[in-house]
């Protein structure tokens, strides 16, 4: 997939295609996974389209310590008591396919290691 910061995830935070969004804040948007890879699996968004977290810059620490704690709420409030998962897929070898910087969190099982 092209790098652009004009994804599906910007139509979702725009509201021009439907999402299953379980939180939002002035910074960050979190919605369910259309493709889920376990029982909960949640997408983390800012609402400023970093690509990639390889383009992330020291001007963004605060957005990204605020991506981390959001991943937590909505972890807790998925009720993900036994814990769960995060990963940000980056760039080709990463398996990233859309171009916009997001968090997955997944639970709801326990996750193998190494991943594929
Ligand atoms: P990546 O592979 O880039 O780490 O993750 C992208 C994720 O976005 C995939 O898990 C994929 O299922 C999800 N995704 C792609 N398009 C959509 C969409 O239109 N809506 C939602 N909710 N998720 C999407």
């Amino acid at each position: 997939m092209s790098e652009t910061t004009e994804t599906i995830f910007s139509k979702i935070i725009r509201r021009e295609i439907p999402a299953n969004i379980v939180y939002e804040d002035d910074l960050a948007l979190a919605f369910t996974d259309v493709n889920p890879q376990a029982p909960v699996h949640i997408l983390v968004i800012p609402k400023k389209p970093i690509v990639k977290l390889t383009d992330a810059e020291s001007q963004d620490q605060a957005l990204l310590g605020h991506l981390l704690l959001t991943a937590k709420h909505v972890a807790a409030a998925a009720g993900l008591k036994n814990g769960y998962r995060v990963v940000i897929n980056t760039d080709a070898d990463g398996g990233q396919s859309v171009y916009h910087l997001h968090l997955h969190i997944l639970g709801g099982r326990p996750m193998a290691w190494p991943p594929g």
